[in-house]
């Protein structure tokens, strides 16, 4: 385990990294930046596109019981009475007297403010949900919340996606998208933030069932970030305890990351019973019941939740890909991020900018990998620079044109992880890339 001030270093680089070339910037950063709001620049609008795309793929094509779903932000505020999270969804907080700070009640060890030493007032209780009024009359019969989760959107839409889809249980429904929180503790980069995404599934069971779905589920999902490339000693599996549990929850299991700021949840698997559809059912009035066909049973489906962040599982991905290297005696930053989460997967580079047909060449190669994949031209440096900057943004591939190409047509294909190169034949370039690729 590295030292801590090594880690706090490694986080430092990190989020500079992501500035300096276009990940993550502050979110209204001219205006001095607003809090726990971050915008993903180019490179990083591309990762988040990979994650959610690799999620999208492995939850709903490639198993054969899940449906999608995009539900709307906005929902009548019902929904959140039902849930819960008008009378529960709190943190309880102190503030400071002195500095004017606020601080989690569990965060603070004692009576006085943990960072100026002042006195702090009484808890005090406080939603996290964010309000805002619909229509042109700001009362309370106007009043809505922007949504602290994507999963009851899930849950409403439940008797909807079952009758149309014409699905049986077991089977799933699965929705990424906004959910917003007004967090009170907001360090750690994007980690806490007040506006992320989700990435949420609700896996409707038999009751009965739902202890074993829920050990699938914790599994499940576990192997999907070690297959996108996070080291295995970096996960950890925590189960809460019967106290930690939700008022919602039989079991939870987070999948915790070694962040260099500290294990932390990626994820939480919970067995949500059938607590939220009775809740829906109850409120609305609507029956919100499964019938069995074959064996003639009624009843409500248990539901098992695995619930992850893509914002924090992009930055779990991120730390995990950072890495420094000495190259003949230099320095070399290196994202080994999982190719099908890199956000360019190649850069054509020329090796002499002032040679007329090596740059024409280049260009149409450029060209034809453009409807393929994410590719770059880059001919603004020596060769030497122009790799390490393609390193660093975790490419994997580096496709070079030389004066030998012209005569040879062939090309140097770099290889990002090995800086193995591999003289390819200009009409092979294409598949030669695809199938490295897609496997
Ligand atoms: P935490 O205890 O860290 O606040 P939570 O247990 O409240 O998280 P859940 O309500 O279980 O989180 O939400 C499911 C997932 O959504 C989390 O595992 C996390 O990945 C993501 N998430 C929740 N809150 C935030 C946030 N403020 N910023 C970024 N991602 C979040």
């Amino acid at each position: 385990m590295p030292h801590l001030q090594q880690q706090s270093d490694m986080m430092d680089k990190l989020v500079s990294l992501c500035k300096r070339r276009g990940f993550i910037f502050q979110s209204s950063e001219i205006y001095g930046g607003l809090a726990a709001t971050w915008d993903y620049g180019p490179l990083g609008t591309e990762l988040k596109r990979n994650v959610k795309d690799v999620w999208w793929r492995s939850i709903v094509f490639e198993r054969g019981d899940i449906e999608g779903l995009d539900a709307a932000i906005l929902m009548r505020p019902e929904t959140w009475m039902a849930s819960g999270h008008v009378s529960s969804f709190e943190d309880t907080l102190v503030d400071c007297k002195s500095c004017k700070k606020r601080f989690k009640v569990e965060h603070v060890n004692g009576k006085s403010c943990p960072e100026c030493g002042g006195e702090l007032t009484e808890a005090r209780q406080f939603n996290l949900m964010l309000k805002t009024h619909l229509g042109p009359i700001e009362d309370e019969g106007s009043l809505t919340y922007l949504r602290p989760e994507t999963a009851q959107g899930i849950f409403v839409n439940f008797k909807n996606v079952l009758d149309s889809m014409r699905r049986k249980i077991p089977f799933g429904i699965a929705q990424m998208g906004k959910s917003f929180r007004n967090e009170v503790t907001t360090k750690s980069f994007t980690f806490r933030s007040r506006e992320f995404e989700q990435m949420e599934i609700e896996y409707f069971v038999k009751p009965g069932t739902d202890e074993e779905w829920y050990h699938r589920w914790v599994e499940e999902r576990f192997s999907w970030y070690i297959r996108f490339g996070i080291r295995k000693e970096n996960l950890r599996k925590r189960q809460h305890e019967k106290h930690e549990l939700a008022h919602y929850a039989k079991a939870c299991t987070d999948i915790e990351y070694r962040f260099p700021f500290g294990w932390s949840e990626l994820e939480g698997i919970a067995n949500r019973t059938d607590f939220d559809l009775k809740q829906h059912s109850r409120l609305s009035g609507k029956e919100i019941e499964y019938f069995d066909d074959e064996t003639k049973e009624r009843y409500i489906p248990y539901v098992i939740e695995p619930s992850g962040g893509i914002d924090r599982s992009i930055l779990a991905f991120l730390c995990d890909a950072y890495r420094e290297e000495e190259v003949r005696g230099e320095k070399r930053v290196v994202l080994g991020l999982h190719k099908s989460l890199a956000p360019l997967k190649v850069a054509v580079l020329p090796l002499l900018r002032n040679r007329q047909e090596i740059v024409e060449l280049a260009g149409r190669i450029t060209d034809d990998l453009r409807v393929r994949m994410r590719v770059k031209y880059d001919d603004t440096a020596s060769i030497g620079r122009l790799y390490r900057r393609q390193d660093e943004i975790g490419t994997p591939y580096c496709v070079t044109v030389d004066v030998d190409s012209l005569a040879d047509r062939k090309v140097t294909v770099r290889d990002r992880d090995t800086m193995k190169q591999d003289r390819i034949d200009v009409s092979r370039v294409k598949e030669y890339l695809t199938e490295r690729l897609e496997s």
